[in-house]
């Protein structure tokens, strides 16, 4: 469990701006506890959904003080929204903790290290170019013999618990993470039926480059033309879930602008995404720039949720060589929770020849990822990794399907060197269907 910090000073107690009445459905049944990732590892009410609720009502009421030990509480939260899937009265948890989370941020209510450490993430993540000058000295040290001899000595526990996250969770950084290579616009193959826009991510484009070259090859193959914006910048996730509103506006309007430029005159029908915590945050536009008319002129889709809706082409289907693999598909909290898709990607994974899903038990609990989380809680973040890596691989499943990033490199982290392989649902359906990551490069610009 983590320790709590105390709090001299008086920060504001009420909470003002929660919206009217979102916390009178709850009856305090309980259901939703055993679904929720921190009453999980920590075992408290107060870190359960019923307890937050229950802890919001008495502020709001004037009978509790938001301090540093309140808020801890809510810091312990992952936002993953397990609660919300659970709950029979209909409680709307989201717009709770998504309201609550930028009060956390006053300067009194973490400590100063807290505060820095959260600014340092917030300054570089969301920032490709930052990330990649940040990035490029480790090149060297990331999956080579040093990090192996480094952390097989210990020495990384030097650092502290949250720089050791970060290393732990350091993936080998591949040269195409460090390179703008899709071409504005890739042309479909085939009978073209439609003409999309690809988000990349500002995390998965550096850490894990061939899930866009799949996820736009894969688009490319079955008859989309697709646009991808050279100077597109962060969606401003990150910032989202730590309840930055002001940077988080600004990075979702600048990516608009980027994505409307980029369309030109004859649109878009649709900006996709492969990345469950960005397209949670994307489609949640219209309501962060308070004006529908500054948001995308066209439909976000969950890249797994679009081609289901328009179906494989005939051409995708015929080339699908049958791949006898055994697969576990992992729920992205912001995936199942966040958007309601979870027969998407299975449905889509299944089309496979001689592919094998398997279903772990916990389908619906977290991983302990959600956004920056297992950087600065740690602790509660690697107990829930290693509870869900060992409940992914009961499955026996050789690969575990994931279609986020973060959880990606989460459950990297805690498997074994000889436990399953993490790949992205694009990457399987692009290996199956026997596509060139290559071609998704330049050589296709229009
Ligand atoms: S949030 Fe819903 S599930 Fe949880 S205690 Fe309240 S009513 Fe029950
Ligand atoms: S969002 Fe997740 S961690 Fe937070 S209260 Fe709900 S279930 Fe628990």
């Amino acid at each position: 469990m983590s320790a709590r910090s105390s709090s001299e000073t008086s920060p504001p107690s009420r909470l003002p701006g929660l919206p009217d009445g979102v916390t009178d459905p709850c009856v305090h049944c309980g259901f939703c506890l055993p679904t929720c990732a921190s009453y999980r590892v920590l075992g408290t009410e107060m870190d359960s959904p019923r307890g937050r609720i229950h802890t919001l009502k008495a502020i709001e009421a004037g009978e509790l003080a938001l301090d540093a030990t309140v808020a801890s509480h809510f810091d312990s939260c992952l936002g993953c929204f397990a609660c919300v899937s659970a709950c029979p009265s209909g409680v709307r948890y989201d717009q709770l903790i998504e309201a609550t989370r930028p009060k956390l941020n006053s300067a009194e209510l973490r400590s100063p290290w807290q505060q820095t450490f959260r600014q340092l993430l917030l300054a570089v993540l969301p920032y490709p170019s930052r990330l990649h000058a940040l990035l490029t000295p480790l090149r060297a040290y990331a999956g080579g013999p040093l990090q192996t001899l480094i952390r097989r000595s210990g020495l990384t526990r030097l650092l502290g618990p949250q720089l050791e996250a970060m290393e732990a969770l350091l993936p080998p950084l591949a040269a195409e993470g460090f390179a703008d290579r899709f071409p504005l616009v890739t042309a479909a193959q085939g009978e073209r039926r439609g003409r999309v826009g690809l988000v990349l991510g500002c995390v998965q484009r550096c850490f894990d480059p061939q899930v866009n070259a799949a996820t736009l090859a894969v688009l490319q193959a079955n008859g989309f033309e697709v646009v991808v914006p050279a100077d597109q910048g962060c969606c401003g996730a990150v910032s989202h879930h730590q309840g930055q509103m002001e940077q988080t506006r600004s990075l979702a309007s600048d990516l608009v602008r980027s994505f409307a430029a980029a369309a030109g005159p004859e649109g878009l029908e649709a900006v996709l995404v492969a990345a469950s915590g960005c397209g949670h945050t994307l489609k949640a536009y219209g309501e962060l720039l308070g004006d529908e008319q500054n948001s995308f002129s066209c439909p976000v889709l969950d890249v797994h949720e679009f081609l289901a809706a328009r179906g494989l082409s005939a051409s995708f289907r015929a080339a699908l060589q049958p791949l006898p693999i055994t697969v576990a598909y992992h729920d992205a909290c912001h995936m199942i929770h966040g958007q309601g898709i979870s027969s998407e990607p299975r449905s889509l994974l299944r089309s496979i020849p001689d592919l094998q899903l398997r279903e772990a038990t916990e389908a619906g609990v977290c991983c302990g990822s959600a956004g920056i989380y297992n950087l600065v809680q740690p602790q509660e973040a690697a107990e829930l990794g290693q509870l869900k890596v060992e409940d992914l691989s009961r499955t026996g499943a050789s690969v575990i399907a994931s279609a986020n990033i973060g959880c990606s490199l989460q459950l990297r982290r805690h498997l074994q060197q000889d436990g399953p392989e993490v790949q992205h649902p694009m990457e399987l359906l692009a290996r199956a269907a026997g596509l060139s990551l290559e071609s998704t490069t330049s050589a296709d610009a229009a």
